[in-house]
């Protein structure tokens, strides 16, 4: 199981050392069952590396360009991530999507170049409501997922917009239908996403295909995260 917290665009420096310091106390005795992953803004990643070194929690970003370098204003490269000790990145999130023009094909060319780079990815999928209203969840995922290749170091997580920062989740059913349709077309770990909190974690987390969660806001809640941290440990 892989629990990973999506911190979005919260937690300054000195924040995340204060959590990074209590998260590492509450949670390093879970190491071996469960693999904790928190993913922090660009501005806090040294501050998260330093923090969690001696620790078994890993450290990733929200982001990746595809180039290594070059006139690209306001992006960070995978090399640049790896220079500063970050092990992964989230790639072709909700948010990407839809405030900041992310498309499949964007998409596909940074999770191609931090697989390269030798970067761990999660590639995020799902529908947004009104396609899963119009039936159609699945193409839309076989679309997402066509633009990925296997890899060792790729993890996909399938968020159904909906679920994002709403309190709403996909029923189990739906959880399972997704996992499985993605499972089927890409054989690699598939986390679920959307509204995880301590309440419904053991139900989701205990539904086939599911390989853990990408929590964004209860990962910003050290009781909440180490929580949902503790029932995936103990559900693997
Ligand atoms: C996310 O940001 O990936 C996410 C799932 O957010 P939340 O848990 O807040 O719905």
């Amino acid at each position: 199981m892989l629990i990973a917290g999506n911190w979005k665009m919260n937690k300054s420096g000195s924040e995340t050392a204060e959590f990074c310091s209590s998260l590492k106390r509450r949670v390093d005795a879970l190491a071996g069952r469960v693999d904790i992953s928190v993913f922090p803004p660009f501005t806090s990643l040294a501050a998260a590396v330093t923090g969690l070194a001696d620790s078994e929690i890993a450290v990733g970003a929200q982001n990746v360009h595809w180039e290594r370098e070059g006139a690209f204003t306001g992006e960070v490269s995978a090399p640049m991530l790896r220079e500063l000790g970050v092990y992964a990145a989230i790639v072709g999130h909700s948010e990407r999507r839809q405030y900041f023009g992310e498309t499949d094909e964007t998409t596909a060319r940074r999770v191609a170049a931090a697989l390269e780079a030798g970067l761990f990815v999660i590639a995020c999928v799902g529908e947004l409501e009104t396609e899963r209203d119009a039936e159609e969840t699945e193409d839309v995922l076989r679309r997402q997922v066509s633009v990925l290749s296997e890899d060792d170091r790729l993890v996909v997580a399938y968020e159904p917009c909906w679920a994002i920062g709403t309190g709403r989740t996909a029923t189990p059913d739906q959880a399972r239908e997704a996992h499985a349709l993605i499972k089927s077309l890409l054989d690699v770990p598939v986390l679920y996403g959307g509204s995880v909190t301590p309440g419904n974690a053991e139900e989701l987390l205990g539904q086939e295909g599911v390989d853990g969660a990408l929590v964004g806001g209860a990962s910003l809640d050290l009781d909440s995260f180490a929580a949902i941290c503790e029932l995936a440990a103990s559900s693997s």
